[in-house]
């Protein structure tokens, strides 16, 4: 009995040794050196306030119906773009693309280098109507007040295009040459999915045989207190995004009288077809949350690296934590979610069609095709048409051992050292998304503090960035743009 003991005595101290071993070793610090020369720069803040409040006052607005489009917003917009920044107007080459988005190209001394795009979109979402009277400051006014620049677009994302533009403008007032080429790009359409402005943008850069040493778009921020297994800022760094896909599942049958129904209608095929999907979700798969965590492990208490160190041992623990919150559940798996239903169009009548739309968010690794067999295997039941109606595929997962992840890592750190830099997925989509035959290094971030209060104002009410947010955005691009410039 004694004996017994002693080695389950010694099994358990053994296991505590590996699991404390792992824990302790397996994350080393991933955190590149701050930058140096990230010194404090002129910028004129009156003009630079005055810069972004105008550019709140233009509705460029993005409505799904494609139909009330206002072109005089956008030619307004470009016209505000030529008046603020003169200098850039002088040294760039811009181009007008399908006639509402830009590219401006600052030319560099050594052509043989590849290119950096900075991207960002000058299109914002509506203000519902019946939202407008709860606004503190009227949504289109550019209001600038208590340390704080309201309007729709603040966040979402006209602080990119307008600190771009700040930042390059007052490099070119230093007279400041780049050795390698410098694009910026702004779409007129990403609020509806880019196709009529960022894909034109993709298709000009591919005709011109343009490739990119990396590209730089919205879709990270620094988190404040969203990252709950780190007590410091975290600054995410998007590196791929999910793709998207609408699954059509039809039914049809002979309809009729609904006083003398078959034991199944068309709807009822297709709720059974709907349940079996939401009954055998997708596997979750941890490699990007993985990913994610190599740069964070460091600095994450100890039971939450014992459990993240400890795969071998807990990853059907940490998934069934992860797949509790549908937030973390989206992390890790594509997610299935029946939003439209349809059958007859009275009660009294069978419907000869019914229908549904399933609309899925595809994991980097997936396809729609991948994913769509899948459905088909899972409904089991050859009276349901499967079809995918609109979509577009995840991205690829760009690398982070790269010159233009270190640049913009090293510079977020170069502003501020307490900051955590870390890769990570969007659940969303972006610009973005359409620049990969251009480029393997395509990330997202932008330089504000994103609370779980602020992601609320991105297409609510009441959109706002601070004033300090705004300078700092700035500066992190005026730093670095300049060292991208360098060979
Ligand atoms: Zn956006």
């Amino acid at each position: 009995m004694k004996k017994i003991v002693a080695t389950a005595v010694l099994i358990v101290t053994i296991l505590l040794v590996v699991l404390s071993y792992r824990a302790t070793t397996l994350f080393h610090d991933h955190q590149v050196e701050p930058a140096t020369g990230i010194t404090e720069i002129g910028v004129d803040e009156a003009s630079a306030l005055k810069h972004f409040s105008d550019a709140l006052k233009i509705p460029t607005i993005s409505h799904d119906d494609r139909s009330n489009f206002d072109a005089t917003a956008f030619t307004d917009f470009h016209d505000f773009l030529k008046t603020a920044y003169p200098l850039i107007h002088q040294n760039a080459i811009r181009t007008v693309i399908n006639d509402y988005s830009l590219v401006y190209h600052l030319p560099g001394s050594e052509p043989s280098l590849e290119p950096v795009l900075f991207m960002s979109h000058m299109d914002v979402v509506p203000v519902e109507d019946i939202t407008s009277d709860e606004w503190t400051y009227p949504a289109f006014s550019g209001t600038v007040a208590d340390g704080t620049i309201w309007g729709r677009g603040a966040l979402d994302v006209k602080i990119g295009v307008v600190s771009l533009m700040e930042a390059m403008e007052l490099l070119l007032s230093e007279s400041a040459i780049p050795q390698r080429d410098i694009y910026f790009a702004f779409g007129h359409d990403e609020e509806v999915g880019g196709s009529d402005g960022a894909a034109k943008i993709a298709e000009y850069f591919a005709k011109k045989g343009v490739r990119f040493d990396y590209v730089l778009d919205e879709g990270g921020a620094v988190t404040v207190g969203l990252i709950n297994t780190v007590d410091r800022p975290v600054a995410v760094i998007g590196v791929s995004e999910k793709g998207y896909v609408n699954i059509a599942l039809t039914v049809e049958a002979p309809g009729g009288h609904s006083s003398s129904p078959p034991a199944q209608t068309g709807l009822g095929i297709l709720s059974r077809a709907i349940v079996r999907l939401e009954d055998s979700p997708f596997p979750a798969d941890l490699s990007h949350i993985n990913q994610h965590f190599e740069f964070i492990g460091a600095h994450t208490a100890f039971m939450t690296r014992l459990f993240m160190g400890n795969q071998w041992l807990f990853t059907p623990l940490i998934k069934r934590m992860l797949l509790a919150e549908p937030g973390t559940a989206a992390s890790i798996r594509t997610t299935t979610a029946a939003t439209m239903i349809s059958g007859s169009p009275k009660a009294n009548i069978l419907p000869t069609r019914a229908k549904a739309i399933i609309n899925l968010r595809i994991l980097p690794g997936e396809t729609i095709e991948t994913v769509k067999q899948r459905v088909v295997e899972l409904i089991d039941d050859d009276r349901v048409l499967v079809s995918d109606e609109y979509g577009n595929n995840p991205s690829a997962v760009s690398p982070v051992d790269t010159r233009g992840f270190g640049l913009i890592a090293a510079t977020i750190r170069g502003m501020d050292e307490d900051i955590v830099v870390a890769p990570y997925m969007l659940q969303g989509g972006t610009d973005a998304k359409y620049f990969y035959p251009l480029s393997d290094n395509v990330y997202r971030f932008l330089m504000f503090r994103a609370t779980s209060k602020t992601l609320n104002y991105a297409h609510g009410i009441d959109e706002q960035v601070p004033v300090e947010d705004y300078l700092q955005a700035i500066r992190f691009y005026y730093h670095l743009i300049r060292q991208s410039m360098e060979a």
